[in-house]
């Protein structure tokens, strides 16, 4: 079975092609990091315009690469949520009248579920079951999976999601948009042990998260170096390593946590954060002295993409699932909705 797969929560255009048989065929992304830099965040409606922009000429460009003609399609998979509903909108319109001309039938996906199974497209793929991490721009969960569909919420951020939280301590500091990938980079010249930051609900039982309070404590710190004249280059590299050493070593301690919790010895991160390599490896060091084992996907699946829509998609069409025909784009879904496979 051939999907195409269509990608437009947020700020990414994704598109792909998956066969049941062969695997991802082509794929594509248009990012529009850079529209939304001057302003520091995705502006929704900004978002929803580009998209129709974008979207045909992406999915022409995947099907060439694929090497498959329109009439080649057997089913087509979208975000169906959550996200924002603008950009949600345009993906399910195109997916919807696409199906309808070439009568395949669609499927709305979620866009968790997406980035869950996004390692799944890597050579050596996890097995179920598994407990994931998804950390995101929007969402930081800890989730019990056994299957596709049975997803149990162990845990998840209070306030800010991970992803989020490096979007704003970026700001603060004065680096661009998106705020992971440059704190990240910045950090690898931070001095450790200058500035160390809190490690927040670490020290009470329980698997939910705040990332919040580390935008206040980077906002404070921040402040603190201008008023002592103190903020160069230097000091910005070693609050982005502070920083990203208290996300880091959180997220390491709820995921240990949540492995003895749930007696389970495989851990899959996914979402944009997951791309951190500090993270990756924090984990993988936790994970080996509890006899477990770290998956991920390559670092262009960890963020948003066609891809893993296209794969989550097919999974749920092989098992027989699809959409009556209309648009109803879930802007909120949790994830614990879905039935199980
Ligand atoms: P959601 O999936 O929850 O709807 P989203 O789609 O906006 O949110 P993703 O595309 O999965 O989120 O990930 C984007 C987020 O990942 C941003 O917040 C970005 O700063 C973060 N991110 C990307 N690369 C890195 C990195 N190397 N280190 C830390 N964070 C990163
Ligand atoms: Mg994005
Ligand atoms: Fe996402």
């Amino acid at each position: 079975m051939k999907v195409l797969g269509i990608e437009t929560s947020c700020d990414e255009t994704g598109i792909a092609v998956y066969d049941s048989d062969l695997g991802l065929q082509a794929h594509a992304l248009f990012s529009q990091v850079d529209i939304h830099a001057e302003y520091g965040g995705v502006v929704p409606e900004l978002a929803s315009r580009d998209h129709v922009r974008r979207i045909l000429p992406l999915i022409e460009r995947v099907l060439n690469d694929a090497d498959l003609a329109k009439c080649g399609i057997d089913a087509i998979a979208y975000t169906r949520g959550p996200g924002l509903i603008g950009a949600l909108m345009v993906g399910a319109s195109v997916a919807q009248a696409l199906a309808f001309v070439l009568k395949v039938p669609t499927i709305g996906v979620h866009h968790m579920e997406g980035h869950l199974l996004a390692p799944m497209l890597e050579e050596n793929p996890p097995a179920f079951p598994f407990v994931a991490l998804l950390v995101s721009g929007g969402h930081t969960q800890l989730v019990a999976v056994k299957s596709i569909g049975d997803y149990e919420l162990l845990g998840e951020s209070v306030d800010d999601a991970a992803g989020e939280a490096f979007d704003k301590a970026a700001k603060m500091l004065g680096l661009g948009y998106p705020g992971g990938p440059v704190i990240a980079k910045l950090a690898t010249q931070g001095t450790a042990g200058r500035y160390r930051f809190p490690r927040p609900m670490t020290d009470r039982p329980g698997l939910d998260f705040s990332f919040s309070g580390l935008k206040t404590y980077t906002l404070n710190t921040v402040m603190g170096a201008k008023d002592k004249d103190t903020f160069d280059l230097q000091t910005q590299a070693d609050i982005a390593y502070a920083f990203q050493e208290a996300v880091v070593e959180t997220l390491a301690i709820k995921c240990r946590r949540a492995l003895k919790q749930v007696n389970m010895d495989t851990l899959v991160i996914a979402g944009g954060v997951s791309a951190n390599i500090v993270l990756r490896k924090r984990l993988e060091a936790m994970a080996t002295k509890l006899g477990a084992q770290v998956f991920y996907a390559r670092p262009e699946f960890c963020t948003d993409n066609g891809a893993m829509i296209a794969y989550a998609g097919c999974q749920r069409l092989l098992a027989g699932q699809s959409d009556k025909l209309g648009i109803k784009p879930k802007p909120r879904w949790p994830m614990v909705e879905l039935s199980r496979v």
